[in-house]
């Protein structure tokens, strides 16, 4: 399983696994966006994957394993 980096949060990169299954909207196959914007709840640094049409496909916490 290799890694990318898939976006920052405050500056520090975030990488994620290059699967691809993840990261694609199971409606229309397309490439989902990532997104950042719901890990501001406190609870801890969250990606979500974004179909620009479909809305949010999946969600991928990082650091999981790091907890
Ligand atoms: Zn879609």
């Amino acid at each position: 399983m290799d890694l990318e980096e898939i976006g920052d949060v405050d500056g520090v990169p975030v990488c994620g696994s290059t699967d691809d299954d993840y990261r694609v909207c199971s409606v229309c196959g397309g490439d989902c966006e990532p997104d950042t914007a719901l890990s501001a709840d406190g609870t801890g640094v969250r990606i979500a994957f974004v179909c620009p049409k479909h809305g949010v496909q999946s969600i991928l916490d990082p650091f999981a394993a790091l907890r």
